[in-house]
């Protein structure tokens, strides 16, 4: 019976204990709050090169951070650092105005008058055989004419002493001369002074030439020569005058070539 009681007493006060527990604890337990960032607002830029920042903020203070990665996208500005010539390529550099990182492209070469030209054989394929050509253009006058257009072929071969003249009318007519003409070439070098040299005319190859090698070291020994080739005919008070300038820019490199 005094077991059964004690047992009875025992829960009695668990009882209570646990209510009393109940009723001590009767907040509401508390939600846990969830931040409600705004949107996100750029700290610092990303650049080509460093990254940026941004931030977001809750009501209650809270900031959250992040990086934004470099763009990687150089803003690059191009400058010339190195003029093309007829010889060589040019440089252009091309530099990021915010981080500097450079590079570089090559400019072509500036074209010159003067090109090299192969032999072709009787079967007309290109030899091996190479020679320099230049074409330039000019004026000329004749009893008909004055100061039309001319194009004037300037040819040198490395195995021969000759300088061959090719001249074109308006572009296109090979101009000629008759083997009783008198035949000769005015130049004049930079520095003013002036050489008179005599030409011959193939009437097979419709050019004009010369077989003396002075010729050959006046246009490769200066830069610009003003030439002016005259055609007197054996008979008569006219003659014809072909005048251009030679730019021998680039022509030593190409001759040394063939
Ligand atoms: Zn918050
Ligand atoms: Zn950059």
């Amino acid at each position: 019976m005094k077991k059964v009681l004690l047992f009875l007493i025992i829960v009695f006060c668990l009882t209570i204990s646990a209510c009393g527990k109940d009723s001590s604890n009767s907040t509401v337990p508390e939600t846990t709050h969830i931040h409600d960032f705004g949107e996100w607002s750029v700290t610092k830029k990303a650049t080509c090169s460093a990254e940026g920042a941004k931030e977001r903020t809750c009501a209650c203070g809270e900031k959250e951070t992040k990086t934004i990665p470099a763009t990687g996208k150089h803003d690059y500005v191009g400058k010339v650092t190195k003029e093309a010539t007829v010889t060589e390529e040019g440089v252009k550099t091309y530099t990021c105005s915010v981080c500097g990182d450079q590079y570089e492209e090559a400019i072509e070469k500036v074209p010159g008058n003067w090109e090299i030209g192969y032999y072709v054989d009787e079967l007309g394929n290109k030899t091996s055989d190479a020679y320099v050509i230049g074409s330039f253009n000019g004026k000329f006058c004749n009893s008909a004419t004055s100061f039309s257009d001319l194009t004037a072929f300037v040819y040198l071969d490395k195995s021969s002493t000759t300088t061959m003249f090719r001249l074109l009318e308006y572009g296109s007519y090979r101009a000629s001369a008759l083997s009783s003409d008198h035949i000769e070439i005015n130049l004049e070098k930079e520095d003013g002074s002036t050489e008179i040299i005599k030409l011959k005319y193939s009437s097979s190859q419709g050019t004009f030439y010369s077989d003396d090698n002075k010729l050959k070291s006046l246009i490769l020994n200066n830069a610009s020569l003003t030439c002016v080739i005259m055609i007197f005919p054996k008979y008569g008070s006219s003659y014809d005058a072909y005048a251009f300038n030679i730019d021998n820019a680039g022509l030593k490199e190409l001759y040394n070539q063939t």
